[in-house]
């Protein structure tokens, strides 16, 4: 069976040999995430460069995403690069020291701001979550805070505040030059870190647009302002291509205990608005130095799969770890696990609602129609920008969504896409009456459906039209095909 749920791996030292990197690519990998927290333009043009090349030669179809930094607050350094924090004791957060200079009592941070955003009474969370302090008094240039959990801290750890409220803008100034980067490299997604509002969406794919992209946009769910507000969520999501669920950051703001509710909320807010959804962070953490998950991640990666995410995400376990093959093959076997589960394959998506799209219409009832007719083994459809499979995916199904597409940013595209695959195909070169039955030719060639199978085909009447898709067609593998 071919697996449904996609599987995005971030890139680092652990798969920069072109031999790593094509393993984990064989293995499965459908995205590479090129994370801009770390390394220079040119190393991540470099990697993109490796990507496309180590694709090209296992003939596989592998996107990339370029995750902008965003406004992550952080810590300057230690004196001695690392202290220790006692529960209860004071630490001091100083806008003004020198930002090698910390110690045990305080250190630097690069963001001012932050002094004006918190008061009395606010949690501090550090590095992950693994050091809490709570703000006991704040002056012009400094916070004083009294450690509730200590622990080993070390320079530039990530700070976030429980509850949200930093009012950082999504885009730096870094962030505004690294989509310049992300153009260059011709990523196929540019992710938006610590979205706030729809319209830092809009402003991204504007700079986007500027630097001659047309990647698709996601959006990074990761402050406690989103998750706790539905009107906003659906704003950001809809000014988005796809979201991720980035739980490492999203977990700190909100804490853990709501965290699993949120993600299925997201997740299902993100389907019903025909949007995109990759599930990330800490998936499979324990393998960054052991070649097996642990039961609970393994239950993690299959309850995401459960609630129908498009992708699920390898963060430090592929850019740092020990087993970065290992992590994708675990991920790949537990994903076809869940996927094998009866109820992941009958769907009532959006049945009480009405449409005000054609391609809607057609996306929908196709699938509809795959999957209650017997007999049907593939879905063929004909796609220019990758919108209408898109529209196909959100339909829980057990069949095959094979993209057609000509276009190189489209064929890439859509393989973050829960249950599609691309197939790419050159229609402009065939007479119109011929398609249908060329590319089923190329279908039974690959060996993915058999003489007497049903095939559903779906296409526009205009070529080079978006969201252009007016027909569907069953045909029968075998017969004369028009
Ligand atoms: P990050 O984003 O790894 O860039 O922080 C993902 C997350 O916060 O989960
Ligand atoms: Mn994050």
């Amino acid at each position: 069976m071919l697996r449904r749920t996609k599987i995005v791996a971030t890139l680092g030292p652990a798969t920069n040999t072109p031999e790593a990197l094509t393993n984990i690519i064989m293995a499965g990998v459908d995205v590479t995430r090129l994370n801009f927290s770390h390394g220079s333009a040119s190393e991540h043009i470099e990697r993109a460069r490796r990507v496309r090349e180590a694709a090209r030669a296992t003939g596989r179809f592998v996107a990339l995403l370029a995750d902008l930094q965003g406004p992550k607050l952080r810590i300057a350094r230690f004196k001695d690069h690392k202290v220790s924090l006692q529960a209860g004791q004071t630490f001091v957060l100083d806008a003004t020291m020198d930002k090698n200079a910390g110690t045990s009592e305080r250190v630097g941070i690069d963001y001012e701001q932050l002094i004006s955003d918190v008061a009395r009474g606010d949690i501090l969370v550090l590095d992950d979550g693994r050091i809490e302090m709570e703000v006991i008094s704040v002056d012009a240039h400094s916070i004083t805070s009294r450690v509730l959990i200590g622990g080993p801290l070390s320079n530039n750890k990530g700070l976030n505040k429980r509850g949200g409220g930093l009012s950082a803008d999504a885009l730096t100034e870094k962030d505004k030059q690294d989509i310049v980067t992300a153009a260059k490299l011709g990523a196929d997604y540019v992710a938006v870190s610590f979205v706030r509002t729809a319209e830092d969406m809009h402003v991204a794919r504007q700079l986007l647009r500027k630097a001659g992209s047309d990647a698709g946009l996601v959006a990074k769910i990761e402050r406690a302002e989103l998750a706790h507000d539905d009107e906003a969520l659906d704003a950001v999501i809809k000014a988005s291509d796809a979201v991720m669920v980035a739980r490492g950051d999203l977990a700190v703001e909100i804490g853990d205990a709501e965290l699993v509710a949120v993600q299925k909320h997201i997740i299902s807010r993100a389907r019903v608005l025909n949007r995109a959804v990759i599930t990330a962070t800490q998936m499979m953490e324990s393998m960054i130095t052991n070649p097996m998950p642990t039961r609970a991640e393994v239950s993690d990666v299959a309850n995401a799969v459960m609630d129908y995410t498009d992708a699920v995400m390898l963060s430090a376990e592929t850019a740092v770890g020990d087993y970065p093959k290992e992590a994708v093959e675990a991920m790949v076997r537990i994903c076809l696990g869940a996927e094998r589960h009866p109820s992941m394959h009958q769907s009532k998506h959006r049945i009480h609602e009405s449409m005000e799209r054609i391609d809607e219409a057609i996306a929908l009832s196709a699938m509809y129609a795959a999957n209650h007719l017997k007999g049907v083994s593939a879905i063929i459809c004909m796609t220019e920008t990758g919108s209408t499979p898109r529209l196909m995916s959100r339909i829980k199904s057990s069949l095959p969504i094979f993209a057609f597409s000509g276009h190189h940013s489209t064929q890439h595209r859509v393989v973050l896409f829960r249950g599609v695959q691309t197939i790419p195909f050159d229609s402009s070169t065939i007479a119109n009456e011929h398609t249908n039955a060329a590319a089923v030719e190329q279908l039974l060639q690959q060996g993915v459906v058999q003489n007497g199978d049903l095939v559903l085909i779906t296409k526009g009447d205009y070529a080079n039209a978006q969201g252009g898709t007016n027909s569907m067609k069953i045909v029968r593998v075998g017969s004369d095909i028009r």
